[in-house]
């Protein structure tokens, strides 16, 4: 019975922009994991962005393990010298964006002052075309503001301008200067502010004196 074992492996499949990747391993963790960061690696290549060790780990990276997972087909047990059969392994075709790439594996990194514009658009590089609006997105809270201390994301629901809603900032206590923005979540408000080069996080209380807000 080992030796028939011994001779079958968990095979699994992903299709990037046409080119087949191919993992087989003794168990399907094995396989998937390996098939995971080779399709991981893949598109950091083609985003131009670097590969970062352990991305896939924890609750937090969840949206980048389903976007990878898009890639890949189903794993089979098969005999390890089985012709790779593509179709059998249900390889989905994935069509997916550059802006796509970064975006789920950047987008954290990237939100700084700098790259984040009067109109509440993130730019990824110099381009008119490198930039999407935040409005809408999804941002993880920090762990320390969120009341459940776990993972919490929450929609960008309006861009506010911030001379208009604070008297001077929160942090270096100088004005704000022209074109400062604050992103509001339902819970949360965050300012990058430009003066004092810091991502701020405030938590909505913080502020309910005040009606501008929203
Ligand atoms: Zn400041």
């Amino acid at each position: 019975m080992t030796k028939i074992s011994e001779n079958k492996v968990w095979r699994i499949i992903a299709r990037i922009d046409d080119e087949i990747i191919v993992k087989q391993a003794s168990s399907v963790e094995k396989s998937t994991r390996s098939l995971r960061n080779a399709v991981c690696q893949r598109l950091c290549d083609s985003a131009g962005i670097e590969y970062e060790l352990g991305w896939w780990k924890g609750r937090r990276h969840k949206s980048r393990r389903d976007f990878v997972d898009n890639f890949i087909g189903t794993p089979l047990y098969v005999q390890i010298d089985d012709e790779v059969d593509i179709d059998l392994h249900e390889v989905p075709y994935e069509v997916y964006s550059i802006e796509q790439v970064r975006l789920t594996f950047r987008k954290m990194t990237l939100m700084t002052p700098d790259n984040i514009d009067a109109w509440g658009y993130l730019h990824w590089g110099p381009g008119d075309d490198e930039k999407m609006q935040l409005l809408g997105e999804k941002l993880p809270i920090p762990q320390h503001m969120s009341h459940s201390r776990g993972f919490e994301e929450e929609e960008v629901i309006a861009i506010s301008d911030a001379q208009q809603c604070i008297d001077e900032c929160p942090k270096c206590k100088s004005e704000f200067p022209f074109g400062t923005i604050i992103l509001v979540t339902e819970n949360f408000r965050l300012i990058p502010a430009i003066c004092c080069d810091s991502m701020i996080w405030l938590k909505e209380e913080d502020s309910e004196e005040n009606e501008d807000w929203t």
